[in-house]
């Protein structure tokens, strides 16, 4: 099989569109059903739990190519790349630095299961405490930037800096930037993971995930892999490849429509509290600009006290009070209820996810119609309320 020659292609645009040639001339990658491969002749026999059939092989170099990695691992679950990749990468004694605001699945696995694997952690809000308290076992600083869902960014630039003095590994959760809008490798990070389930299959209707980054540390990564075994089907690789493709115009279109719904809520006068790094009031707004292409999809905001939640829910036409992101569809959820319903409600204040938080993600639908929207089921819902 022809390898892609993705490192020729200048921008993620392209990367996501480039296709490997099959032996058939055909442009799109047959889906290899078969869990059984000769392997007298072979060096590295194909098995679906070794993360290295076809199909596999294919999607997860085109994950690599967009993220400017040297190669990726494709998993069943956002969740199944992310607990797999820090075991992978800690032993009993050691001890893990974490991000505070972190997606609420990915809280309550580092905090429920680290101990039992003999790893210690603590929290950090930023930088700063990212350097106080890092220890001399401290092997791994997990993050994402944006947080979800508070949108929160950090400074990848900063980060490895600490890192680096540090000699600790970093890992990053890139879900709510998509590779399109950043690039954590670029900075020097470590480790990428995806859930796949949100902009990179992008339909709603297909689960997976990522980890990308040098082979060196993928090949830890996937020796903890084989014995997890969250591998991906053949159906749902081709699937997540399919989806790739128009990775970029999704997300360039679904970055122009959040700038334009962000812009509308902040001028509303029922809104008391919005979170969007695009918006010049975001506190990292100047930051956000020198590391990421575009702003992305996701924002939160709060609505003004005397406002009914439920009922501006019910009152939505288009957008879709629904669980899960990065979708062409708009959807808007409540994290306290959804996202960070496992985390507790301490960790949930500290982290400013407030009970009447509300988190949009925001499709590729008109962002007229999305405005309109917002805008009808406001007014209709403090009319329900008087
Ligand atoms: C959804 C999500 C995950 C978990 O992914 P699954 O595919 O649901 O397992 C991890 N990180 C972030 C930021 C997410 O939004």
């Amino acid at each position: 099989m022809t390898q892609l020659r993705n490192s020729v292609l200048l921008d993620q645009a392209s990367r996501c569109v480039a296709h490997e040639h099959d032996p058939s001339q055909g442009l799109v990658q047959p889906i290899y059903t078969s869990t059984s491969y000769h392997y007298l002749d072979e060096a590295a026999q194909p098995y679906p739990r070794y993360f290295n059939t076809p199909n596999q092989e294919s999607v997860s170099r085109k994950i690599a190519a967009i993220e400017n990695a040297e190669a990726a691992i494709v998993f069943n679950s956002g969740m199944a790349a992310i607990s797999t990749c820090v075991l992978s990468l800690v032993r009993p004694g050691d001890h893990l630095l974490m991000l505070r605001g972190l997606y609420g699945g990915t809280h309550s696995f580092l905090v429920s299961e680290l101990t039992k694997w003999g790893v210690d952690f603590d929290f950090a809000a930023n930088i700063e405490e990212f350097a106080t308290k890092c220890r001399p076992n401290t092997v791994l600083a997990y993050i994402e930037s944006p947080t979800n869902p508070c949108l929160d960014i950090l400074d990848l630039r900063a980060m490895v800096q600490f890192a680096r003095d540090a000699g600790v590994l970093t890992v990053i959760d890139n879900t709510f930037a998509s590779p399109i809008n950043q690039n954590p490798i670029d900075f020097g990070i470590d480790l990428v993971v995806h859930s796949g389930t949100k902009y990179l299959g992008g339909h709603s209707d297909l689960t997976s995930g990522a980890v990308v980054g040098s082979r060196n540390l993928l090949d830890r990564v996937a020796e903890q892999a084989r014995k997890f075994g969250g591998a991906l089907n053949p159906q749902d690789c081709h699937l997540l490849e399919r989806s790739l493709k128009t990775l970029d115009v999704r997300v360039t279109r679904q970055n122009e429509n959040a700038m334009a719904v962000a812009t509308f809520l902040q001028s509303h006068h029922a809104v008391t509290r919005i979170l969007y790094p695009g918006l010049s009031s975001h506190p990292e707004h100047a930051l956000a600009k020198t590391q990421m292409r575009g702003f992305g999809g996701m924002m939160a905001f709060e609505l003004h006290p005397n406002q009914p939640i439920r009922e501006f829910l019910t009152r939505l036409k288009l957008i879709t009070p629904a669980m899960s992101l990065g979708g062409v569809e708009s959807i808007i959820s409540i994290p306290a209820l959804t996202s960070h319903k496992y985390v507790s409600e301490d960790d949930r204040r500290q982290s400013g996810v407030t009970p009447n938080l509300l988190r949009l993600s925001i499709g590729i639908e008109s962002p007229r119609d999305l405005i309109a929207d917002l805008d009808q089921a406001i007014e209709k819902s403090s009319q329900d309320a008087s």
